[in-house]
């Protein structure tokens, strides 16, 4: 997670909202208490200033009266000097000029606070109409002026003056006879207001700084908390539950903390459930043989089993969010919405030619309770063996049919042959009596083999064995062929001049035996040879048992083939000879519950040998002989 940036952060918001305040507050106060004190200071200069004029007034007007009148006297000297003595009775450091005017605005006294400055005696007085709304008669009496003003000089060292006359009324009759005229530099009471102004302006920063760093400090006791949360909530997001929140306080930000923590310690136990629920469902998943894939409700791969990647001979990697219709390979024949709705299993048919390789696949829909579809679940189990078996079992039940039907046909259309007349003929009637006994006694053969085969398909298959000296047993059978052989064929032995105990089933041997030594009498031409051998294998602890002709011999291609059931080179030869085209699967069954292999092979045209082997124990020789 990105860092808060400075200018997003609380501390910053915290801090401006109180400076704003602070600066919003010290703000009003201030024009309001500003504007007051200012209002109150001007009221004050003034005030104080009218008040000395009334009696300054009183003296003048008195002066005036007596030199109208006539009653002013050599020794009082000038009236210029007289009224400037007056004035200077005034003496304030407010007071910058006083002037005293006649009715004609001239003036007649006067006194200034600057001794260079004084003006001349008898020159008009011209400051705008103030003076004459005085010699009007204007503000006589009044306590406050109204004829006073402000002026700016346009001089920053002298600033503001305030100007203010009053008329001079004559005691005697009543008139106006003069008028006073002060100015008063009113500028430092202004000055007095910008100290006043800036000792505000400087408690005002002072408070914003302060403001600024408790703002700062107590941004930090809410944000704290809440990174310390930040970080714990980013740790839980890594799987990280082991940290714990502090608690600072039992203030709202506590209560958080707290329920933050307790949070925490349920996602723990949620999440400990869920994952133990996972492992068991992932223990399921790969244990068990089936094949399990999962989509999502699009119908992608979201899980997929290693026995269902190890049938389809797929990576899980690769096939994670394909389309479940591709990594089975149907996607010609059905969409995702097609296998939603598939009830029945579908067959997967990956067979080649050399190998055959059949899958069954069952859908099962995932679905919420609202009926709403989220995904499909795919079971893939190898059929191959059970579709082999199947095979294999329609393909014995035909051959049985067959084997059966041809003998009975034969049968029938000699029997019919007979009744039809053919019984009255002494030399026919015998022969063909003769082919349906042949025919009877190879039917008879067949139900015996099949029996046999199918007994030793039970499982409770057992074979009846005994410690048997093997070359005699085996010397025993070859001898019986011998005498009983009709054709042109010579027997040569090559067997091991020593005792050689097996343990066998001796009817199940002789069976065996009887059925390689007659089928290598069968094939034998006239004048051929059969040769047993047996020999002694001590490495491997086995007997390996070989019967040779000289017959016509397998083609290479059919060699393999010969241990099939109902499997014959030349079918229609062979069934000449009476062959039921099981007696080499029998013995093969046979050997191999003994613990032996049988083979063949074979040179067309040279001959052909039958090979088994039978596995001896060597350390039961010297207790046998
Ligand atoms: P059958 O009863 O037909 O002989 P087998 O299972 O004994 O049935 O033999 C299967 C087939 O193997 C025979 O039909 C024959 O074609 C071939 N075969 C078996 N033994 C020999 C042999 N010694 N020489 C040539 N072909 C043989």
């Amino acid at each position: 997670m990105r860092k808060v940036g400075f200018f997003r952060s609380i501390h910053l918001k915290f801090v401006l909202i109180y400076v704003l305040l602070i600066a919003l507050a010290m703000q009003i106060i201030g024009v309001y208490f500003v504007r007051v004190l200012e209002e109150t200071l001007v009221e004050n200069f003034t005030t104080s200033i009218i008040d000395r004029l009334g009696p300054l007034e009183y003296s003048v007007i008195e002066e005036l009266d007596a030199d109208i009148q006539g009653n002013r006297t050599e020794e009082d000297g000038p009236l210029a000097n007289t009224i400037e003595v007056l004035l200077g009775g005034l003496d304030s450091d407010d007071i910058d000029e006083v002037r005293v005017v006649d009715t004609r605005s001239r003036i007649i006294g006067a006194w200034s606070a600057d001794d260079n400055n004084e003006p001349i005696i008898g020159q008009r007085l011209t400051a705008g109409n103030l003076v004459q709304e005085a010699l009007d008669g204007v503000g006589a009496g009044i306590e406050d002026k109204p004829n006073q003003t402000f002026v700016d000089q346009n001089d920053p060292d002298l600033g503001r003056i305030w100007v203010v006359t009053s008329p001079l009324i004559s005691n005697v009759n009543g008139e106006v006879i003069g008028a006073i005229y002060i100015e008063s530099r009113v500028e430092k009471v202004y000055a007095q207001m910008n100290d006043i102004n800036s000792i505000l302006a400087g408690g005002t920063a002072i408070s914003l700084v302060i403001t600024a760093v408790l703002g700062v400090l107590l941004a930090q006791t809410i944000t704290r908390p809440i990174s310390e949360m930040r970080k714990q909530a980013l740790a839980m997001s890594k799987g990280n539950f082991s940290r714990k929140v502090k608690v600072y306080g039992y203030d709202e930000i506590g209560q958080l903390a707290i329920t933050f923590n307790n949070l925490t310690k349920r996602l723990q136990e949620a999440q400990a459930t869920t994952e133990g629920e996972r492992r068991k469902l992932s223990s399921v998943l790969s244990f068990m043989t089936d094949g399990v894939i999962a989509t999502d409700r699009r119908g992608r791969v979201i899980l997929i089993n290693d026995p269902a990647a190890g049938l389809l001979n797929v990576s899980r990697e690769t096939v994670l969010s394909q389309s479940i219709t591709e990594v089975l390979g149907v996607e010609e024949e059905f969409t995702f919405d097609d296998l939603l709705n598939q009830q029945d299993s579908v067959i997967l048919n990956f067979s080649t030619p050399a190998r055959p390789y059949v899958l069954r696949a069952n859908f099962s829909i995932i679905q919420k309770e609202t009926g709403f579809v989220n995904g499909l679940i795919a079971v893939l189990h190898d059929i191959t063996e059970q579709e082999k078996i199947d095979a294999e079992r329609r393909e014995f039940v035909a051959n049985v049919s067959h084997e059966l039907r041809t003998p009975l046909t034969t049968m029938r259309s000699y029997l019919e042959a007979l009744a039809e007349g053919a019984w009255e003929d002494k030399e026919i009637a015998p022969q063909f009596l003769n082919v349906t006994q042949t025919e009877t006694e190879r039917m008879i053969r067949l139900v015996n083999d099949l029996l046999q085969l199918s007994k030793m398909d039970s499982r409770d298959y057992r074979l009846n064995k005994d410690w048997v000296n093997f070359i005699d047993f085996f010397q025993r059978i070859i001898d019986r062929f011998e005498m009983g052989r009709s054709q042109n064929v010579t027997f040569k032995t090559k067997l091991p001049n020593e005792l050689l105990y097996v343990e066998i089933d001796t009817d199940k041997m002789t069976q065996v035996l009887d059925n390689i030594i007659s089928n290598a009498l069968k094939y034998s031409p006239d004048g051929g040879q059969l040769r047993f051998k047996v020999e002694k294998k001590e490495k491997e602890k086995e007997l390996v048992v070989s019967v040779a002709d000289q017959g016509m011999g397998i083609p290479r291609e059919n060699v393999k083939n010969i241990f099939e059931r109902f499997y014959r080179v030349d079918k229609a030869r062979t069934r000449q000879l009476g062959g039921t085209g099981l007696g080499l699967a029998i013995a093969k069954e046979m050997i191999t519950a003994h613990g032996g292999r049988i083979w063949a092979s074979s040179v067309e045209g040279r001959g052909t040998t039958i090979y088994f082997t039978l596995p001896y124990d060597p350390a039961n020789e010297d207790e046998w002989s």
